[in-house]
């Protein structure tokens, strides 16, 4: 420790309830420890735009609680090419940031592995923020729990029409390529079936599991849909299922971007707090490429290498599980 002075901090990619505690956690720690910090406003944008910004503990006062990132987050292709990466360096170098804390998705933390691995003396952390969940090395990433409780709630919601009317929804939820979202809502809210990217050739199970539901004369059937699924989402299911039920009255849910939004439910606004207090830890411990995660309740240091190159697998049996609970 003490080698750094000012650390700056950016939030990149898809924006996640709970990033905006994050911040608070690495500002308020840094401060705690005498650096200054800089949020570095747009994400990797904003870092080859100069568009700092000095905080203080008091610039992070009441956002805990907000949805959102106060630092704004973009998607930057400039910084995917080498000349971008060196006009960021030479941004960073000039301000005097000395270190720097990444809050993103998968995306990011290759966008930051790839910056380190060109510029050895600007050391990054990562801090795992998606909706998706679908970082390698940590059971949760911010943003997460408040998406699948928005989704929960809203699927109470439909359930309630669907019994009402003998309809087959299908609803389609967030995730990019990744089932975690849907298959923890499936569970939460009793769906009949869940559709995910990581498992394939569900349609013909699906068209099975109805007709059996069918013929027990179940009120309403809720299938979950990954947008990611290999089937092409909600509405091209609905489409291919509902000339073999047509008592049942199909209809379909996107529920789009209030995934996204929203105050941060409790348990992100403490995962966010600890790792934001944890990336400024590792920072002072002379760390470098690696991502904070949360492990079995633990804090954990993975390496940026193995967070880009490991997949984090969804448990293929909860599948079964939703089926078996739904007879
Ligand atoms: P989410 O999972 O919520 O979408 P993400 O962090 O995965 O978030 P991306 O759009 O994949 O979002 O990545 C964010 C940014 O990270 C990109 O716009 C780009 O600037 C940077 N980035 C991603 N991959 C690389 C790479 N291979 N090299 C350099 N930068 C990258």
């Amino acid at each position: 420790m003490g080698k750094i002075k000012k650390i700056g901090v950016l939030t990149s990619g898809g924006d996640a309830p709970g990033m905006n505690a994050a911040i608070r956690g690495v500002t308020r720690t840094a401060i705690y420890y005498g650096l200054e910090v800089v949020g570095i406003r747009h994400g990797y944008h904003g870092m080859i735009n100069n568009h700092f910004v000095d905080l203080k503990a008091h610039s992070v006062s009441d956002i805990l609680a907000r949805g959102g990132t106060i630092l704004k987050t973009a998607r930057s292709k400039e910084f995917m090419e080498p000349e971008g990466r060196k006009q960021a360096y030479e941004n960073l170098k000039a301000a005097g940031i000395d270190a720097v804390v990444v809050i993103g998705g998968d995306g990011s933390l290759t966008g930051a592995r790839v910056f380190c691995d060109e510029y050895y003396d600007i050391p990054f952390v990562g801090i795992p923020g998606t909706i998706d969940n679908d970082i390698y090395g940590t059971d949760y990433t911010i943003g997460y729990d408040t998406a699948l409780n928005t989704v929960v709630e809203a699927v109470d919601k439909i359930r309630d029409t669907a019994g009402s009317h003998n309809r087959l929804f299908f609803i389609e939820v967030m995730g990019r390529d990744a089932g975690f979202i849907a298959l923890s809502s499936g569970i939460a809210c009793g769906a009949e079936a869940i559709m995910i990217p990581e498992v394939h050739g569900q349609v013909s199970n699906l068209k099975n599991y109805l007709e059996k539901g069918f013929k027990r004369k179940k009120s309403s059937n809720i299938i979950i849909v990954a947008e990611g699924d290999e089937s092409g989402g909600a509405f091209a299911i609905a489409e291919s299922v509902k000339d073999d039920f047509s008592d049942y009255d199909v209809r379909v849910s996107v529920l789009g971007h209030i995934q996204r939004g929203g105050t941060p439910s409790a348990r992100d606004r403490v995962t966010a707090s600890k790792l934001g207090f944890a990336a400024v830890e590792a920072l002072m411990d002379d760390q470098k490429s690696v991502m904070v995660g949360y492990h079995n309740n633990e804090i954990d240091q993975v390496p940026f290498r193995k967070v880009i190159k490991l997949k984090k697998a969804v448990n293929p049996e909860q599948i079964n599980m939703v089926e078996i609970l739904s007879i």
